[in-house]
């Protein structure tokens, strides 16, 4: 995957639908973006299949959905207030500021007693941006975005947006703890939005302020923690190839040096996955220890702790966490299965998302747009699927035209009401992939689709 397929992606994305700059009539607003009609559709499949996969097929995860704004103290006693940063230089020139960690060259250490970086190693002192001279004088920069609270000026408090969705889960662990009759080992699973303040710019879906976080926390005995650990992972990598589709080759897993893991980490590992040239993150499965639940415990005055019935011990849960983000999931969706080949000597652009996932699962065609019985029977063709799957119609240009329509935004199906339809009700189905056509009975089709969205 180059950079030079990355903007045909990313132009693929705004030209069909998927993703619009945000605010675009003013400019846009950098890092943030909006999933236009075919992208809601598809970050809504990646949802619903996540949920299904975590929630519905197991029996020991529980569904939240917390809201964005939580008592401050939440982010005091997680460590974001203070320690959430990036290490920053702004170049004297042009005032541009760049992460120092990410120049060509640079080695940082933070120092987490003092939370100052200390610059190891120093690259390239010439801005990337306006070729000045840079000086190695590293800010810290607070990722956490902020805004206030109360209807009377003067009286009201400084809230965060919450820089990771997760954090609603420990708040959270008391009520469903008592509420819900959990037994240990049990998980809480969440869709939620982040907000970071990203200074690194132009890496269109993969780095942006305004994100989803498909979160798991599982909360599990200190002795358990280990062997649970390496379940998740095993869980996680394997979602990627066999629910989301993407291939063994393009990911890998890459472990937290000492130095980069936060103090409290047992261990953590990343999913990276092979977007353009390089392999990025896609999910961190991080063992996080008791740390969290004692934390938000001491800040509230709350015990957040588990009496075992059997072995009879009461205990600070361990929790194990696996955090994916929606928006870099639906990124490697696309860069997986953009692909472009030469039909009859002109280029074909097609998605090749798994069915499960696409969009639109069918798009359904009258032949010829101007022959009144065809568009009849193309109608009610139409009306019979349309409450089963998420259908398209489209009856300009010909077949061929319409065809590469549907290619390029993923649609698996095609299926035409021709001339031998009105005789003996069989309509042709187009597959996207191979572009083979068969033909089969109006009364089969629902079946046939089913059958195979489930391949
Ligand atoms: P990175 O260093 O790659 O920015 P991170 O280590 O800060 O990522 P985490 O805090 O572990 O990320 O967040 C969990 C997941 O949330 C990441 O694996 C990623 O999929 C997603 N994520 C984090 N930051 C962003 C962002 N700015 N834009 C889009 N997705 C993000």
């Amino acid at each position: 995957m180059t950079k030079d397929l990355m903007e045909k992606i990313i132009s693929l994305c705004k030209r069909r639908g998927f993703v619009y700059p945000s605010s675009e009539i003013y400019g846009g607003f950098a890092n943030i973006y909006d999933f236009g009609p075919l992208g809601s559709l598809l970050a809504k499949n990646i949802r619903d299949i996540w949920i299904k996969k975590i929630v519905q097929e197991r029996n020991d995860m529980y569904l939240i959905d917390g809201s964005i704004l939580m008592h401050p103290k939440a982010w005091e006693a997680s460590g974001h207030t203070v320690a959430f940063t990036d290490p920053l230089i702004q170049c004297p020139s042009c005032k541009k500021r760049f992460r120092a960690d990410q120049l060509e060259g640079w080695k940082l250490e933070k120092d987490n007693q003092t939370g100052e970086w200390n610059v190891l190693d120093q690259g390239s002192l010439i801005c990337p941006d306006c070729n000045g001279n840079l000086i190695p004088d590293v800010k810290e920069f607070n990722l956490l975005m902020t805004t206030s609270i109360g209807s009377i000026e003067g009286e009201k408090t400084k809230v965060y947006l919450k820089g990771e969705s997760c954090q609603n889960i420990y708040l959270d662990f008391l009520p469903i703890r008592d509420t819900m009759g959990v037994k240990i080992p049990f998980g809480v699973a969440q869709i939620g939005k982040a907000f970071r303040n990203e200074i690194t710019l132009g890496k269109f879906l993969f780095k942006v302020r305004e994100f989803e976080q498909m979160d798991i926390e599982y909360f599990c005995s200190p002795e358990e923690a280990k062997k649970l650990y390496e379940e998740w992972k095993d869980i996680r990598f394997n979602w990627y190839i066999d629910t989301i589709g993407l291939s063994k080759n393009r990911l890998r897993w890459r472990q937290h040096s000492s130095e980069e893991r936060i103090f409290y980490a047992r261990d953590a590992w990343d999913i990276e996955y092979k977007f353009f040239d390089e392999f990025e993150e896609l999910e961190g499965i991080h063992d996080r220890s008791d740390y969290d639940l004692k934390q938000q415990g001491k800040f509230s005055g709350k015990t957040l702790d588990y009496f075992d019935p059997v072995s009879k011990m009461r205990f600070i849960p361990n929790i194990i966490e696996c955090s994916g983000g929606l928006q870099r999931t639906f990124l490697a969706i696309l860069a997986e299965s953009y692909q472009e080949e030469k039909v009859d000597n002109e280029k074909r652009v097609f998605l090749k998302i798994k069915p499960s996932l696409s969009p639109y699962k069918v798009a359904v065609f009258p032949l010829v747009a101007n022959k009144d019985n065809l568009i009849e029977k193309a109608k009610d063709v139409f009306h019979l699927l349309k409450p089963e799957f998420m259908i398209m119609w489209d009856s300009i240009g010909n077949i061929g035209k319409r065809y590469r329509r549907q290619d390029e935004i993923g649609t698996p199906w095609c299926i035409t009401i021709d001339y031998q339809t009105l005789e003996d009700n069989t309509v042709t189905i187009r597959d996207r992939d191979t572009m083979k056509q068969e033909r089969i009975k109006i009364e089969e089709i629902i079946r046939w689709i089913k059958e195979h969205l489930n391949v």
